[in-house]
Parts: C-alpha cells; structure tokens; sequence
C-alpha cells in the first residue's frame, strides 16, 4: 500500500474514586517524564512561533495569523448534516465497564457511518473495552489517528490484526494529518521515540493505508478531519520535551500534525478532540472557520488542560463562550477538575467521561 496525501477533500461523570484518581495523577507524573500527552503549565500569552521560516515550509509548524478567516471556508451547504451520532468512549482514565487507562479512543457512529478515532494506550485496552461494550469493530472501515503520542496509536495494530483476516476492509484506512510521520526525538537522545515510524510499514504490510491531509476534509458524510490546525491564539498544550527535525538541526515539537475530527449536525458542530496540543480554543476556532461557523454543540474527549492555571482556564473559558460552545465533554487529559471548574461556565454544562460511556446529540447517555 502506499503512502497518499489529501488536500481539501471536500465531498469526494461520573467521578472516580480518591485512590483511582492518585493512581492517575501518579500516572501523569511518570508520562510527564517520558514526554507523552504532557505539558507543563503555561499561561495562555506564551508565543510558540516555529524556529524558522524554512521549517514552516517543511511542516506545518503553527503558525499565526491575524484572523481565522484566513482559512478558505469550502462550501458549507455542500456539508451533510448529520441528524444521528453516537460517541462511545473506548479509552479513557476513568474506567466504567471497560478498563481506565491514560489513553484515548472512541468510536464515532454518524448517520450509520462508523469511524474509530485514536486506539488507545495499551495494545489490547480498546480491543477488549470493545468486546466488553459489545461493539463489533468489523464493521468499522476508517480510523482517525489524533497525533503521534503513544496513548493515541498504542492500539493500532493490535486492532488491525484483529479484524483483518475476516474484513480486510475494517479499519484500514488511517486519516492523519501531515507530521504525523516526522521522527521525533526525546531530548539530546538520538533514538526513535515516534512509534508511527515503526507503525507505519507493519500497518501498511497488514494491507491498511494511511491517507495524510493538509487541510480540512471530509472523510464521510457530514465527518469531517481539520488536518494541522491553525495556532490563531498562543495556547501551548504540550511538554516540550520533545524535539522534531527544523531547518537548523533538531527544534521543539509542537506537535503540528495535532488534529481534531468535526461532525456537522443539524444541532451545531460536535469536536471531537485526543489530546488537544493545539489548544481546544484554536481547535474550535479551526471548526467554524473551516468547516461552518455554527454553534459548537458539544467539545468531547482530550483537551489537554490538566495543568492549565487559573487565567489560562479564565481565558480559555471566556473565548469557548465566545466561539458558542454549548457543552464540554471531557475525558483523558482534559482533567477532571478542570470539567468541574468549567461545569458552569458552559450553557448546557460540563461532565468528565469515562469508558463505556455514550454522548449523543440529546446528551450524555
Ligand atoms: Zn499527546
Ligand atoms: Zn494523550
């Protein structure tokens, strides 16, 4: 199989308990060590602008602009809107009837179309939550992958080796968004820590195919990837550790193929996000810029704000009440307190998810 590129594809909480909740802030620390889905706290005024101009062009390192109406609208009215969705959380720290883990995935049923989005940590969490939940993956044909970090892609292979031989269709095909594939390194270390570089080819042997978009684009009916999201606003959501090749030698990783996926419903857009390294205000942002600029029905999943300060949890608040958000769903690094503090500020409100459970356009089920 081959590696191909799309561009503008248009239509072609319940709370844990005390001791769960150490055990995943413990897990935290240890992956702030190693430079996963971290960050550490930052204010929301700090720039990140990429090392250089040849960079930028090498990668879609952020960039900022002066308005999100920089972004070329496509045709909107072109865009399904998409009149029955379901998200069940696969992967999650807080575990329900499957297992926790500081992980991410869930699987998007959009008007019949079934999209599985990031795999979670461990090798077999999300096959095994899957079986526990009764969802046959099977029937699923395309996965979104959110970014390179382990606890999104960690499940994979496990999940395509098990469907494989019976639907050589389900779950092959991958939309990432471009970066995806660069080589990361950790510190001065000179070994490998982007486990896609290694995923890549076993994936591609298993007979799947990796589609890599640059820009916005419909992967379904009313589904939509954003592809790099523009950085309009200076939310710097990851640990820092890591570094990415730049024009100059090796520079710090921004994490530029960090991508959300977007449903366009008759209710307003629902954001599905992994981990949310380009900010979940720039991500919103991204949205209604790219695909259509409507209500934000509901932000769900990783919002990477577990560490955010009190101005930085002020302003993003402010601003996703600017940019309509009706309600946020979080899970994973969105941080379980951070939903409790924002639970008010948003007008339909703020829950923390765990596995098993399912948000649809009515709510939380
Ligand atoms: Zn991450
Ligand atoms: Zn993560």
């Amino acid at each position: 199989m081959t590696l191909e590129t799309a561009s503008h594809q248009a239509p072609a909480p319940q709370g844990p308990s005390p001791a769960r909740w150490q055990r995943a802030a413990m897990l935290v620390a240890v992956l702030l060590s190693l430079g996963g889905c971290t960050t550490t706290p930052t204010e929301p005024s700090v720039n990140h602008a990429p090392a250089t101009a040849t960079a930028q062009e090498r990668r879609p390192a952020p960039q900022v602009e002066p308005t999100p109406t920089a972004l070329t609208p496509p045709d909107a009215t072109a865009s399904h809107r998409v009149t029955a969705l379901t998200i069940t959380i696969l992967s999650t720290t807080e575990p329900g009837p499957g297992e926790g883990e500081w992980g991410f995935a869930a699987l998007v049923e959009a008007d019949g179309q079934r999209i599985l989005f990031d795999s979670g940590a461990k090798r077999q969490t999300v096959l095994r939550n899957a079986e526990t939940l009764g969802i046959d993956l099977h029937t699923v044909p395309a996965v979104v992958l959110s970014h390179h970090h382990g606890d999104h892609v960690g499940g994979l292979l496990t999940l395509r080796r098990a469907v494989a031989e019976d639907a050589p269709e389900a779950l092959a095909t991958v939309h990432t968004a471009r970066g995806m594939f660069e080589p990361r390194r950790f510190g001065a270390k000179p070994r490998e820590v982007n486990r896609m570089v290694a995923i890549r080819p076993a994936f591609q042997a298993s007979g799947g195919t990796f589609v890599v978009h640059d820009a916005p684009g419909q992967i379904a009916p009313g589904v939509w990837v954003t592809g790099p999201i523009q950085r309009l606003h200076p939310e710097r959501n990851w640990s820092g550790s890591r570094r990415i090749p730049g024009a100059d030698g090796w520079v710090e990783d921004t994490l530029p193929e960090s991508q959300a996926l977007i449903v366009d419903t008759e209710r307003g857009l629902v954001v599905l996000s992994g981990c949310g390294h380009a900010g979940i205000v720039n991500t919103v942002t991204h949205a209604r810029a790219s695909i259509r600029t409507a209500p934000i029905h509901a932000a769900v999943g990783g919002f990477h704000l577990h560490q955010a300060t009190t101005p930085h949890l002020e302003w993003t608040a402010k601003r996703l009440l600017e940019l309509d958000l009706q309600q946020l769903l979080g899970a994973h690094c969105t941080g379980r307190g951070i939903v409790e503090r924002l639970a008010t500020r948003a007008p339909s409100g703020a829950h923390a998810l765990k596995v098993g459970d399912r948000v649809t356009l009515d709510g939380l089920q």
